[in-house]
C-alpha cells in the first residue's frame, strides 16, 4: 500500500500542478480582462407575448478577447464564481445595466426594464442590497426599471435570511424574477413565501414543447402556478412561431429568444430600439 500510495504521488502531481497553473493563469487573464474593459453587456430583448411590445432586456455577458474571439460565459462564469471574481464582475455589470438603461431613457426610448443575472455567490453576500441601491443611485435609474435575475438554487439556502434579502431588495423598489424555473427543487410552499414578481421558464423546458408532452405538462403547470400567485411568467429559448404558438393558447406573459431577436452588443441594441421605437 506505501508503495502505491508514494507512486500515485509521482504520477499524479504534474497533471494535478497542470490543471492548477491553466486555472491560475485562467483567473489571472480573467482579471486582466475586468481591468481591460474586455467583459462587455450583451442585451437580448423581453416581450409582452399578446402586445408584442418591448418589456425588458437581459444583460448576457461576454468576454472579448483584444484578437475578437468572443469567449461565451458558461466558460468563465464558473471559474468567475469560484475565485470569487464574480463580485467585482457583477457590480460592474449592474452599473453597467443601470448606467444604460437611464441613458436609452434620456434619448427618449420607451422604458423597458433591464434584468440582470445575479450569481448565487453574489447573492450570498451581505452587501448585496448596498451595491443595488449604490448602482441605482450612480445612475439616477428609478428603481421599478431593474430587475434581478435569482436561480432557484440559489436561493435554497436559510429561508428566513433569504426572504429577508429579497424583502429588502423588493423595498428598493426593483423587480425579481426567478431565473431557470423548474429546474430546482423549491417547494411551492416555500416559493409562496418568496417577495417576487416573476418566474422565468427554463429554456430546457421550451426547447422541446412542440414534440414533449411532458415538457407542455410542465409549461402549464407553472403558468397556472403563476397565475394562482399573481406572479408575471417569462419563457426563454423561444426559437419559433410553434413555441410561440403553444405560449399563447396557454396565455403565457412574456417571452425571450432567438426567434424574436438573439443577444446583441449595445450598439445593435441601439438600432434595434430605434427600430421599434419608430414604428
Ligand atoms: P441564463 O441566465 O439562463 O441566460 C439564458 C441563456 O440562453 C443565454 O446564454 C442566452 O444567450 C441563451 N438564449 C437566449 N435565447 C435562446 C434561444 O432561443 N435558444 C437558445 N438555445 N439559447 C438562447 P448565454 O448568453 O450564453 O449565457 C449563459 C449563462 O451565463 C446565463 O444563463 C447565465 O447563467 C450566465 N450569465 C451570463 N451573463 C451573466 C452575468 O452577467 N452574471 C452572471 N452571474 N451570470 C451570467
Ligand atoms: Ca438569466
Ligand atoms: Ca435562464
Ligand atoms: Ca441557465
Amino acid at each position: 500500500a506505501e508503495t502505491s500510495h508514494t507512486q500515485k504521488i509521482v504520477t499524479y502531481t504534474p497533471e494535478l500542478s497542470n490543471a492548477l497553473n491553466q486555472r491560475v493563469s485562467m483567473i489571472k487573464a480573467l482579471k486582466l480582462a475586468i481591468a481591460n474593459n474586455e467583459l462587455v453587456p450583451f442585451f437580448q430583448p423581453q416581450l409582452d407575448l399578446n402586445t408584442g411590445e418591448l418589456v425588458g432586456a437581459e444583460v448576457l455577458l461576454r468576454w472579448i478577447k483584444p484578437d475578437g474571439t468572443l469567449v461565451p460565459p458558461f466558460t468563465f462564469i464558473p471559474l468567475a464564481e469560484a475565485s470569487g471574481l464574480i463580485l467585482p464582475i457583477g457590480k460592474l455589470v449592474l452599473e453597467q445595466a443601470c448606467q444604460l438603461n437611464k441613458q436609452w431613457q434620456d434619448k427618449g426610448f420607451k422604458p423597458f426594464r433591464v434584468a440582470v443575472n445575479v450569481s448565487g455567490v453574489q447573492f450570498d453576500q451581505d452587501n448585496i442590497v448596498d451595491e443595488v441601491s449604490n448602482a441605482l443611485t450612480l445612475s439616477g435609474l428609478e428603481p421599478k426599471w431593474l430587475e434581478l435575475e435569482v436561480t432557484e438554487t440559489a436561493l435554497m439556502a436559510d429561508i428566513n435570511e433569504i426572504i429577508a434579502k429579497l424583502s429588502q431588495l423588493r423595498e428598493l423598489g426593483i423587480e425579481l424574477a426567478i431565473d431557470d424555473f423548474g429546474t430546482g427543487y423549491s417547494s411551492l410552499n416555500y416559493l409562496k413565501r418568496l417577495p417576487i414578481n416573476r418566474l422565468k421558464i427554463d429554456q430546457s423546458f421550451v426547447r422541446n414543447v412542440i414534440d414533449n408532452e411532458d415538457d407542455q405538462a410542465i409549461i402549464e403547470m407553472i403558468l397556472n402556478l403563476g397565475k394562482s400567485m399573481k406572479l408575471s411568467v417569462l419563457a426563454e429559448g423561444v426559437e419559433g412561431p410553434a413555441e410561440e404558438a403553444f405560449l399563447k393558447s396557454m396565455n403565457c406573459d412574456e417571452v425571450q429568444g432567438y426567434y424574436y431577436a438573439k443577444p446583441m452588443p449595445t450598439s445593435d441594441f441601439e438600432v434595434y430600439l430605434q427600430s421599434i421605437n419608430k414604428a
